[in-house]
């Protein structure tokens, strides 16, 4: 296969902090001989494991490109042993449109997996992380939200793999995470997800869904860099004495979550204006009425009620007022754990 397009304006293979980007010439209207300039940190001392830290796979979640932000600008080489790579904004033209697909291509980034170095924008994003950046990785984070269209509990996710091994290692990172939620996630097609190459690559993958909505909370981005740095310290990869935010919490706990199968979603039938009658957190019953939906165009009707199909922990929401047939208005997951241990976050500036 031909050499990818995109060349990083920094070193992976040298000690220090460089600030730089993965340069993808892209000649349009605007710019005849331009490129979509993609941040890049690289921060490394020595050898040690890598862990690759992503965000703005979508373009309009921003717990991770925030998290990641913070992390550029404050993690030191004396901090680590190893090597993080952080991608705050890795479908960058998406992020810039704050839209979840690229404006250039319409392009899903987390649907364009393997990807190809002679395609779209977007494809040649993915195959740059699939034969690039991927091998150099040991451990990697990819940090999800909802996006302006779903709004989620806050939880760090892995997969049910064919590898127990492997799967024990992904659930070992995701507690280290720390989210209040943890979820061994079900997705409904998993092909062309960056979870799915990371996974095949036999690698350790945590991924999140950190709120929604198409903003970030106080309280989601301290979920997402306290999880940041607990995937970091369960690596290996943070220093004894490293210069961190530390988690000393002995008292902190995760929620284990399960989607075991398709019953957990509920899909729209109707366009219309939706009543979501739990919130986010709330337990439901098998039976419970979890949204109703009006007809918009005339008073009178009754509303179309959706039903939970199973009972348990509402995890997911369709967030905007208005819903369309076929988006998803809920997901109920299965509660399995309660107050499973995170570890403690333990550095000498704590
Ligand atoms: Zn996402």
């Amino acid at each position: 296969m031909r050499a990818s397009p995109i060349t990083p304006t920094v070193d992976f293979d040298v000690d220090g902090e460089q600030h730089g980007f993965l340069k993808l010439p892209h000649s349009h209207d605007g710019s005849a001989w331009g490129a979509v300039m993609i941040p890049v940190t690289v921060i490394r001392r020595g050898d040690g494991p890598t862990v690759l830290l992503t965000g703005g796979n979508h373009g309009d979640e921003y717990e991770g490109p925030i998290a990641l932000s913070k992390l550029a600008a404050t993690l030191r080489a004396s901090d680590v042993n190893g090597r993080v790579i952080a991608v705050p904004f890795m479908n960058y033209p998406a992020f810039r449109a704050g839209s979840r697909t690229s404006p250039i291509d319409s392009g899903n980034l987390n649907r364009s997996f393997p990807g190809r170095p002679d395609g779209t924008v977007t494809d040649r994003i993915a195959d740059y992380f699939q034969r690039y950046l991927l091998p150099l990785a040991d451990y990697v984070l990819d940090l999800h939200a909802g996006g302006r269209t779903l709004d989620f509990v806050p939880f760090a996710a892995i997969h049910v793999l064919p590898d127990a091994a492997q799967q024990a290692r992904c659930e070992a990172a995701m507690r280290a995470f720390g989210a209040p939620y943890s979820m061994r996630m079900l997705e409904l097609d998993s092909v062309g997800l960056f979870d799915t190459a990371v996974e095949e690559a036999g690698k350790v993958f945590v991924s999140t869904e950190l709120g929604g909505g198409g903003t970030a909370t106080v309280a989601s981005v301290a979920i997402a860099l306290r999880g940041v740095y607990g995937v970091l310290a369960h690596a290996g990869v943070l220093a004894a004495n490293a210069n961190v935010v530390a988690d000393t919490d002995a008292s902190r706990t995760t929620t284990l979550l399960d989607m075991p199968d398709g019953t957990c979603y509920t899909t729209s039938e109707h366009d219309g204006l939706l009543e979501l009658c739990k919130d986010l957190g709330d337990i439901v019953e098998q039976g419970d009425v979890i949204a109703r939906v009006y007809d918009m165009t005339r008073t009178g009707a009754p509303p179309v009620q959706y039903r939970a199909r199973r009972g348990g922990l509402l995890a997911a929401r369709h967030f905007p007022g208005l819903v369309k047939i076929g988006d998803t208005v809920a997901v109920v997951a299965d509660v399995v754990e309660h107050g499973i241990p995170v570890p403690i976050l333990q550095t000498a500036a704590g």
